[in-house]
């Protein structure tokens, strides 16, 4: 599976660097996996957090770069510590047996590969909460599917309707039409939301969209798509 790090085309930016030999692209991630942060985490919407947090794994870089991050140092600056598959493997681990109610993934996407092989080894080892994919959607639809079966939850943004919008403050072109065919095959793989009996979530799509001032007609797009392609 490293060989799709060889020219890497893991989201729409598409740089077919080789990020095996330490060539970075437009995200700054080589195959080496970086974090910032891994923490039992309160504060995401009730049905994550729960009472004991959601065990967040913070990956360093990203591949949007949106000037209105709240992230700035991690997602931009790359703050953050190098660590392997087998250690990020036991970070699962240790954040379940902390009571984490579900392993949490921000801003995966560059990492995906690295990701599934931490998945494979500790779900061996006995990772059983819920997995969830929390990314900001500008990803190939290859590069979901790889996923399938690996992620319970998808957490994505969907940001801009507006193509002008996404190269302003984002940099990425075609955004909206990338990001609705990824939460499209999230949806095809995990559906609607499904609750636990504590009101945790268990399975499914909550898709998380940021009003920016003065741009209401963006929000009120991005409604109307999610009313017509997101139906139970
Ligand atoms: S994951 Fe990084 S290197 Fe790969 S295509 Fe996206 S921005 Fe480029």
């Amino acid at each position: 599976m490293n060989k799709l790090l060889e020219q890497c085309k893991l989201c729409p930016h598409n740089c077919k660097v080789n990020r095996l030999n330490g060539q970075i692209g437009r995200c700054k991630c080589t195959d080496k996996i970086q974090i910032a942060l891994a923490s039992l985490h309160k504060f995401e919407e009730p049905c994550i957090s729960g009472t004991n947090g959601s065990g967040t794994v913070f990956f360093s870089n990203c591949n949007l770069n949106c000037i209105f991050c709240q992230n700035y140092e991690i997602s931009h600056l790359g703050k953050g510590h190098e660590i392997t598959v087998d250690e990020l493997a036991n970070i699962f681990l240790e954040q379940q047996e902390k009571g984490a109610h579900n392993i949490n993934l921000v801003t995966p996407t560059m990492y995906v590969v690295q990701i599934i092989e931490a998945l494979k080894i500790a779900k061996s080892k006995g990772l059983s909460i819920p997995i969830i994919y929390n990314t900001n959607s500008f990803e190939n639809i290859e590069t979901i599917q790889m996923l399938d079966g690996y992620i319970d939850v998808y957490l994505p943004d969907l940001k801009y309707y507006s193509n002008d919008l996404s190269k302003k403050y984002s940099k990425a072109n075609n955004y909206f039409e990338n990001a609705t065919n990824a939460i499209k095959e999230m949806y095809k793989q995990v559906g609607s939301p499904e609750f636990d009996e504590n009101g945790m979530i268990k399975k499914g799509v909550i898709i998380r969209h940021l009003i920016l001032p003065n741009y209401i007609q963006n929000t009120k797009n991005i409604l109307k798509w999610i009313k017509e392609n997101m139906r139970r």
